[in-house]
C-alpha cells in the first residue's frame, strides 16, 4: 500500500527536526549547542579516514521501507551531534582536546565516556521530540484518540521515560562527580587491538538490561579509538556501582583473544552501538553477502520487532567488522 504522500512528508519533517540546546551538567545554561564530535576527529577519525571519508549506518526510507545502510560520510561530518554550547565544550572536554591521551589518567577516561553519555541524552532527547511531535500530529487530525490510551501515545511516553531515565543517570554517575572531581566513582576496563591498522571507532551508550524504561539501569559506555597507525584502544566504561554487572556482561568477550576477541566485540556493537564509523579500507574489502549481513544485523537492533526484547543476535561468521581481507 502507497503511503500518503502527506503522512510522507510529515514523516521526512520530523526525521530531520533537531534537539538544540545546551546540555551542560546543570542544565542552566541558554547558549545555542555547537556541533562537536563525539569521535574526536583530528585523531581517532584520522587513523580510519580513507579520502577524507569513512562509513556509517545510516537510516533512510527505500521503496517505502525503512531500511540501514552503510553509507559514506565527510569526516568533519561524521560522528558529529550538537550537545553543549562553545564555552561548556570547551571547559569540560579542554582536558582531552588539547592533551594527548595518557590510558591512565582517570580525568581523561572519565571525560572520553562522559561525552559519550552526552551525546546519548542528546540522542534520546532528540527522539522523544521527534516521537512526540509525531503522535501529537496524529492526534490532531484525528487519526489517534488524545483521551484514551493508544499505541502512538504509549510509544512517546517510553521515549520519554527513556529520555528521562538517560538523563538520572547522568545526573547520578557523571555530573555530579564532574563537579565534584570524583574520577574513580567511574570504572575501566580496557583492552588493544593491535599490529593491523584501525578500522573502527565509536562512541556508545546502552543498558545492560532490557527492562521498561523509567527505572534505573546498569549502562555500559563503549569507546574505540583509533590511537595510532596499528593500534585500536577498546574501552569499557562504567559506574562504579555496576562494576560486577560489566564484568559478568563482557565475561565471554574478554576471555577471547585474537579474531574470537574481534568476532565478540564485533557482535557487542551490531546488538547494541549504534555510533560507530568503519574504515573504507574494511568495507571496500567485504564481499556484497558479508556487507549485507552486517546491515541485517544492526537493523535487527535498530527495528527490531520490540526493542525491549532481549532476543539474541543472530550470529553469522560474517560479522567480524575487523577483517580486512
Ligand atoms: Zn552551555
Amino acid at each position: 500500500m502507497a503511503l500518503d504522500p502527506k503522512k510522507k512528508a510529515d514523516f521526512f519533517k520530523l526525521s530531520k527536526a533537531k534537539y538544540e540546546k545546551c546540555l551542560d551538567p546543570l542544565l542552566s545554561c541558554t547558549k545555542n549547542p555547537i556541533r562537536a564530535h563525539s569521535v574526536q576527529n583530528a585523531t581517532a577519525l584520522s587513523h580510519i579516514e580513507e579520502e577524507n571519508h569513512v562509513y556509517e549506518m545510516k537510516f533512510n526510507i527505500e521503496n517505502e521501507r525503512p531500511v540501514v545502510a552503510l553509507k559514506l560520510v565527510g569526516r568533519n561530518h561524521a560522528s558529529t551531534f550538537k550537545g553543549l554550547c562553545a564555552e561548556h565544550d570547551n571547559q569540560i572536554f579542554r582536558p582531552i582536546d588539547d592533551r594527548r591521551l595518557d590510558e591512565r589518567d582517570r580525568e581523561q577516561l572519565f571525560l572520553i565516556a562522559y561525552r559519550s553519555v552526552i551525546r546519548e541524552l542528546h540522542a534520546v532527547l532528540e527522539g522523544a521530540m521527534k516521537i512526540q511531535s509525531a503522535y501529537l500530529q496524529l492526534a490532531e487530525r484525528g487519526d489517534v484518540p488524545k483521551d484514551r490510551p493508544s499505541a502512538p501515545g504509549g510509544e512517546a511516553a517510553q521515549h520519554m521515560l527513556k529520555a528521562w531515565a538517560v538523563w538520572r543517570y547522568r545526573y547520578r554517575f557523571f555530573d555530579k562527580p564532574l563537579i565534584t572531581r570524583s574520577f574513580n566513582n567511574v570504572r575501566h576496563l580496557k583492552f588493544a587491538v593491535e599490529g593491523k591498522p584501525p578500522v573502527i571507532a565509536s562512541s556508545s551508550f546502552f543498558s545492560m538490561d532490557f527492562k521498561h524504561w523509567g527505572q534505573p539501569f546498569p549502562a555500559l559506555i563503549l569507546n574505540l579509538i583509533p590511537t595510532g597507525p596499528d593500534r585500536t584502544l577498546v574501552l569499557f566504561s562504567f559506574a562504579e556501582k555496576h562494576s560486577q554487572r560489566a564484568a559478568r556482561y563482557l565475561a565471554k568477550l574478554l576471555r577471547s583473544n585474537g579474531a574470537k576477541k574481534e568476532y565478540e566485540l564485533s557482535c557487542l556493537m551490531l546488538d547494541r552501538a549504534e555510533n560507530f564509523f568503519v574504515s573504507p579500507r574494511a568495507v571496500n574489502c567485504w564481499s556484497p553477502e558479508k556487507r549485507v549481513e552486517i546491515q541485517t544485523a544492526f537493523s535487527q537492533d535498530f527495528f527490531g520487532p520490540n526493542p525491549l526484547s532481549n532476543a539474541p543476535l543472530v550470529r553469522t561468521p560474517l560479522l567480524n567488522l575487523f577483517d580486512v581481507d
